[in-house]
């Protein structure tokens, strides 16, 4: 049986604008396992993204319950679910949110700096992550001097380098032609297959769903039915049209920085693990 990393209870969520209510989610029940892609499909509007952000602990449910690994995250603090971001979840945005100032290794290293891994073995971890995605030759380049394309193989990057249990990406194709879409999908869920990750896409179009072992249709705030894809577009088993070549078991795997723990059950470590070679004139990040 493939273990559950999320289960969501009679999941409620209301905002309140003035007088006015508005139901963004009404009644959600499902669970997400470990090592599967999911894709929330539904129209603009339905609650796909008021959804992913519960599961991120960004927002709280207004009623019911979303247990983590068993623990209901409504009930941590906010440095609670901070820690829990940092140790088990990935971004993926439709806008890329890199930070423009920075150069693409120092993006991508911005994780690990908060989980307190050293200066060598963060360079180390992105360098390895951005030669993943195909980026080994972009990694001084800042945000602006890269294309979309490449804007979001960075922040593929960035959200895979701790090797975290969960990727989400909310409409992680929104801003990209056909062809880089088809190379993004591929990346994405190749990396995420290749590290037993749970990866839960957030998105309304059909196409991106069929990437999915499970597509989620959400309408109106409700769960309106569940397929599981036979049918599922998989990745190829190298690195899904990066230039690079990806090494195979490239060393993504997470470093706790010796964090406490508070709370929540850690996993960390268990990746593969590949030590490269050590290349003294690298990007210095401070
Ligand atoms: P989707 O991602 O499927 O497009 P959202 O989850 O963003 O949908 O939004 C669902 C509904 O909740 C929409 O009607 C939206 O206007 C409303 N909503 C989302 N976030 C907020 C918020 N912070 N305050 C008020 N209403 C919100
Ligand atoms: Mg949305």
């Amino acid at each position: 049986m493939p273990e559950v990393l999320f289960e969501l209870k009679n999941v409620r969520k209301i905002y309140r604008m003035g007088d006015e209510k508005i139901v963004a989610l009404e009644d959600i029940s499902c669970v997400f396992e470990k090592g599967k892609t999911y894709c929330l499909l539904g129209t603009s509007g339905s609650g796909k993204s008021t959804l992913l952000n519960m599961l991120a602990g960004l927002e709280k449910p207004s009623k019911g319950s979303i247990l983590f690994k068993g623990k209901p995250l409504e009930k941590l603090n906010e440095s609670q679910l901070a820690l829990y971001r940092q140790q088990y979840i990935g971004f993926v945005f439709q806008s890329y949110n890199l930070l423009p100032t920075l150069t693409a290794i120092e993006n991508v290293t911005l994780p690990l700096i908060f989980r307190k891994v050293p200066k060598r073995k963060r360079l180390k971890k992105a360098r390895a992550m951005l030669k993943a995605v195909g980026l080994s030759n972009r990694s001084r380049h800042k945000p602006s001097e890269l294309s979309g394309g490449q804007q979001q193989r960075v922040s593929i990057a960035r959200a895979f380098v701790n090797n975290p249990q969960v990727v989400f990406a909310d409409e992680p194709t929104g801003n990209l032609d056909t062809k880089t879409t088809i190379e993004m999908m591929d990346l994405i869920t190749g990396i995420a297959r290749e590290h037993n990750q749970t990866l839960i896409i957030v998105t309304h179009d059909m196409e991106i769903s069929q990437y999915a072992d499970q597509i989620i249709h959400i309408r109106d705030g409700n769960i309106e039915s569940v397929t599981d894809n036979a049918n599922k577009l998989n990745a190829a088993p190298d690195n899904g049209g990066a230039q690079d070549e990806a090494a195979p078991g490239t060393e993504i795997a997470p470093d706790n920085g010796g964090e406490p723990n508070e709370n929540i059950t850690a996993e960390a470590g268990n990746g593969p693990r590949r030590e490269e070679k050590e290349d003294k004139n690298d990007e210095q990040v401070k």
